[in-house]
């Protein structure tokens, strides 16, 4: 039997008080299975659900080995995206606080290259990137791998399926042959395990049950006609009414597609895919975090970095041909005890994916028509939310303070009807609740923040 408290551990006290501090309590099943044989200097091949906490076991795993003292790179993250490349650096900074003067640098494209440089001069005794910019920094001689002792592919699936493998053989290929590599993935495709015996040595192979609890999840299935879709979609948003939903497609065009047509019956939906902009992309997400956007509309590649919790259904547009990644999607809703709602559209044709599910999970799915929907006349779906954009961020040293203390200076607006402000270099973003959010945007665009004049709009 495995017992599931840090404490039980061969870590440093430190540590413990600082996972501690953090809140996490037990560890998670896959946490429990795979920390031991990792801090063990084990290679470890590790599958389990998102959000099951795998980042933390691995991060917990590098830190233990790690020399503060010796400046050279110990640890290398690969990668599919640079939000969760984000993501795992600034878990790694939140578990790395009790170790003094731990350096960290996040290496991802999209970014100039000078700073990236400058950083590397600096010999980070961690590096957390995505696969091309590494392997450019790599050729450029200015990222250094030959001291290195943990290498980790994090979100291997979804690197593979990015079509990544070669140029994440490339970047392993200027490591040392002795180290410890670990693998984590969401899925387990044969590809897995092929890139597991390419690069691990007698890895321990750990997978966590990822069926979950039927009770938990509200799994309906839709059969529709060619050419239904969209309307089915409405008609699904129009009959249950769900505050939050995340739309899944395959491909990513669709996901522009069905947003806009979305937004044409009155819907307030986003996509988020791969094709967006920088700047597009942070608008996006930071909508969703802040309640001013009902629907988002995602590959699964773009909802992997997504940490949206509260998610009261799940639609799949377009069934996966892979079961493993349909019971992946589904298993976004429902979480923390609460009841979730999964409903997906298939077509005749399609009705194999659906067979497939049910071999997956062992249990028939329930099947209805699209006519026992409820459409409602003229229904809108809102979100209670309206997010300002502000341009002016932390590069000319706006803080949330500044925004919040602009919005309810001489009591104009109450505190309380103000919500998530988010800084970046140069925007800001406010959520205000829609009631009030003209009378927000006249103060920021007409008054000051700070005593200086920016320029404010409205999200749509
Ligand atoms: P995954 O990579 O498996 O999708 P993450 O590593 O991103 O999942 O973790 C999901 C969330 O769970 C994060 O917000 C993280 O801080 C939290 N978390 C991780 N480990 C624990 C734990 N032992 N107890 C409580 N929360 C945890
Ligand atoms: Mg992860």
């Amino acid at each position: 039997m495995t017992t599931n408290t840090f404490s039980s551990l061969p870590l440093q006290s430190v540590m413990l008080e600082n996972i501690e501090s953090l809140d996490y309590q037990l560890m998670t099943p896959i946490q429990a299975q795979s920390l031991p044989h990792i801090l063990d200097g084990k290679d470890v091949l590790a599958q389990a659900k998102t959000g099951s906490g795998k980042t933390a076991a691995f991060a917990i795993g590098i830190l233990d080995k790690f020399e503060p003292q010796t400046y050279q790179t110990q640890a290398l993250v690969i990668c599919p995206t640079r939000e969760l490349a984000d993501q795992v650096s600034k878990e790694l900074r939140r578990l790395a606080r009790a170790i003094p003067n731990t350096n960290i640098l996040t290496l991802c494209g999209g970014k100039p290259l000078g700073p990236q440089l400058a950083s590397l001069e600096r010999n980070p005794h961690i590096v957390v990137g995505t696969p091309g910019r590494l392997l450019k920094h790599l050729q450029k001689g200015s990222l250094k791998l030959n001291a290195l002792k943990v290498l980790v592919l994090d979100e291997a699936d979804r690197m593979l399926d990015l079509g990544f493998l070669e140029d994440i053989t490339s970047v392993i290929k200027k490591t040392p042959q002795v180290k410890q590599t670990l693998l984590f993935s969401a899925t387990y495709p044969d590809e897995i395990k092929n890139i597991s015996n390419l690069i691990q040595k007698e890895p321990i192979d750990i997978r966590v049950e990822s069926l979950h609890d039927n009770a938990k999840i509200k799994q309906v299935f839709y059969e529709i006609q060619k050419g239904e879709r969209t309307k089915t979609l409405a008609a699904i948003l129009e009959h249950y009414r769900p505050e939050s939903s995340l739309v899944f497609c395959n491909r990513k065009q669709q996901c522009q597609e069905l947003a806009d047509d979305l937004w044409k019956k009155g819907f307030h939906a986003l996509a988020l895919h791969g094709g967006l902009e920088q700047k597009e992309r942070d608008q996006v997400l930071v909508q969703a975090a802040n309640k001013s956007t009902s629907i988002l509309v995602a590959t699964d590649v773009a909802a992997r970095g997504l940490d949206i919790k509260d998610l009261d259904a799940v639609i799949v547009f377009e069934i996966s041909p892979e079961p493993e990644v349909h019971i992946h999607r589904i298993g976004r809703t429902g979480r923390a005890g609460s009841t979730g709602l999964a409903l997906s559209l298939f077509t005749t044709s399609e009705i194999r994916k659906v067979t497939a599910i049910e071999d997956y999970q062992k249990a028939p799915v329930t099947i209805e028509k699209p006519s026992t929907l409820k459409a409602r006349e003229n229904f809108k779906l809102s979100p209670p939310m309206v997010t300002l954009c502000i341009n002016g961020g932390r590069k000319e040293k706006v803080r949330a303070g500044d925004i919040l203390g602009a919005l309810t200076a001489n009591k104009s607006l109450p505190g309380k009807q103000i919500g998530k402000i988010d800084i970046f270099d140069h925007y800001s973003y406010v959520a205000i609740e829609r009631p009030i959010a003209k009378q927000a945007l006249k103060i920021l665009s007409e008054g000051k923040i700070k005593g200086r004049k920016f320029r404010a709009h409205k999200l749509r």
